[in-house]
C-alpha cells in the first residue's frame, strides 16, 4: 500500500482536517499521480454534509484533479512518468456494457465509480483529490496539456465537462440564444464554452455585483433574476437554459423564459426535488433535460479543445487550512469563479 495525506471530513458535522490514510499499491493497469491542484466543486461540499445521501466517512473530497504522473504500472500504454495528467469526477466502470461502450462511462449500466464517497470494484471506499498522490486505472487517466496554466485547468475535469457536455449534445451554438443560470463554477464554464459555440449566451443571476464580470467572461446580456421587469423582458426568448443552480429556486418561472420547444438543460443538484406544474411545458412544448459530467472521449475531446482555444477555469488559489471559509464563501456565490487548491499547501 501506498501511504498518502489528505484533508477529511470525519462525519457530515465537522469540518475538514489532516488525515492519514493508504492508496492501492500501483497495479499493471494503474496510473500514480502527484496532486498538484484540485479544484473545489460544489458537489464536495453537497457530499461532505450529506446534502444528497449519506456518505462513506471518512470523506476525501475532490474530483477535478491534475498534476504529474509519478509511477505507472507495466501494461500502461499512454501515460509516461513526468507527464502531466488529470482525474475526474470517475475512476472506473464496467467497461463492457453499451453505455461504457459508447463512451459513456459516467452512465455505465453498473454504475460507474465515483472519485470519491463511492466504493471501488473490489468493495474498498474512494478517496478523492484533496491529497497529495492518486492511484487510478489508465482509462480513467486523463491527458492535459502543457500549454495551459495548470491550477486553472484543475476545473476543466468536473466544472469544465458538466457544460461542455451537454453543450455539445444539444449542439447549442450560432444562431441560438443561451442563458445560463447561476455564474458559480460551472456557470462561467458554460459562458465560456457557449461563447465559443456562437451562441448569443445571457447569464441569469442573483447576484447584480457579478454583471461586470460576467460580460468579460463574453456575455452578451444580463439579467438580474431578482428584477421583475428585468425577468419579462426575457420572457419566452431562449432556445436553450443551463441550469446550473445548487439551491432551491423557481423552476416554473425559470421554464417561462424558454421559446417555444425550448430546452432547460438541468446540471445543478440542489438538495430538494424539483417542483414544476406540468402547465411549464406542455405550454410551449419545453423540454425539460438533464445532464452528467461526461464519459471519458468527450472530457479528452473538451480539454484539447481547451487547449486548442485558450479556456481556462478563473480561479482563486487556496491554502488547504482555507477549505472551510471558502466553502462559506462558495454557498453565498462568493468566488470569482472556483477555488483551486496547491497542493503544495498540504
Ligand atoms: P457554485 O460555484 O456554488 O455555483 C452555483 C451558483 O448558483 C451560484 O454562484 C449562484 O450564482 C447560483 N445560486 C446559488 N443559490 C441560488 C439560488 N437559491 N437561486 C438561484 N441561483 C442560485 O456551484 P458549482 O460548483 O458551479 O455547482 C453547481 C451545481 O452543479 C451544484 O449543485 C453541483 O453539485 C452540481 N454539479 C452537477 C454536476 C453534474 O454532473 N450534473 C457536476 C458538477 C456539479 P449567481 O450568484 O449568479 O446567482
Ligand atoms: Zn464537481
Amino acid at each position: 500500500m501506498i501511504p498518502a495525506k489528505a484533508y477529511a471530513a470525519q462525519s457530515p458535522e465537522t469540518d475538514l482536517a489532516p488525515w492519514k490514510f493508504e492508496r492501492r499499491d500501483v497495479g499493471a493497469h494503474d496510473v500514480q499521480i502527484e496532486i498538484l491542484f484540485c479544484g473545489v466543486c460544489h458537489s464536495d461540499l453537497h457530499q461532505i454534509k450529506n446534502e444528497w445521501f449519506p456518505g462513506i466517512f471518512p470523506m476525501v473530497p475532490g474530483h477535478e484533479i491534475v498534476g504529474k504522473v509519478i509511477k505507472v504500472g507495466d501494461h500502461v500504454k499512454n501515460f509516461k512518468v513526468g507527464e502531466l495528467a488529470g482525474v475526474g469526477c470517475m475512476v472506473d466502470s464496467c467497461q463492457v456494457c453499451e453505455n461504457c461502450k459508447d463512451g459513456l462511462e459516467q452512465y455505465c449500466l453498473e454504475g460507474n465509480t465515483q472519485t470519491y464517497n463511492n466504493k471501488d470494484r473490489s468493495g474498498n471506499p474512494t478517496y478523492g483529490g484533496y491529497s497529495n498522490t492518486i492511484v487510478v486505472r489508465e482509462e480513467f487517466v486523463l491527458r492535459v496539456s502543457d500549454k495551459l496554466p495548470l491550477a486553472a485547468t484543475a476545473p476543466l475535469l468536473c466544472a469544465g465537462i458538466t457544460t461542455y457536455s451537454p453543450l455539445r449534445h444539444w449542439k447549442v451554438g450560432k444562431g441560438h440564444k443561451l442563458a445560463v443560470l447561476g455564474l458559480g463554477g460551472l456557470g462561467h464554464m458554460g459562458v465560456k464554452f457557449g461563447v465559443a459555440f456562437g451562441a448569443e449566451v445571457t447569464v441569469l443571476s442573483t447576484s447584480p455585483s457579478k454583471e461586470e464580470a460576467a460580460k468579460a467572461l463574453g456575455a452578451h446580456h444580463f439579467v438580474v433574476t431578482s428584477d421583475p421587469e428585468q425577468v419579462r423582458a426575457v420572457r419566452g426568448t431562449f432556445d436553450f437554459i443551463l441550469d446550473t443552480v445548487s439551491a432551491e429556486h423557481d423552476m416554473n418561472m425559470y421554464l417561462s423564459l424558454l421559446k417555444t420547444d425550448g430546452t432547460m438543460m438541468c446540471v445543478g443538484v440542489p438538495t430538494k426535488p424539483y417542483s414544476i406544474h406540468p402547465f411549464s411545458v406542455l405550454g410551449g412544448r419545453k423540454s425539460l433535460a438533464g445532464s452528467g459530467i461526461g464519459g471519458i472521449p468527450e472530457t479528452q475531446e473538451m480539454l484539447d479543445f481547451c487547449a486548442e482555444h485558450n479556456i481556462v477555469s478563473d480561479i482563486e488559489l487556496i491554502d488547504i487550512k482555507d477549505i472551510t471559509p471558502s466553502y462559506e464563501r462558495m454557498v453565498k456565490g462568493d468566488v470569482r469563479y472556483r477555488f483551486v487548491i496547491d497542493m503544495a499547501t498540504l
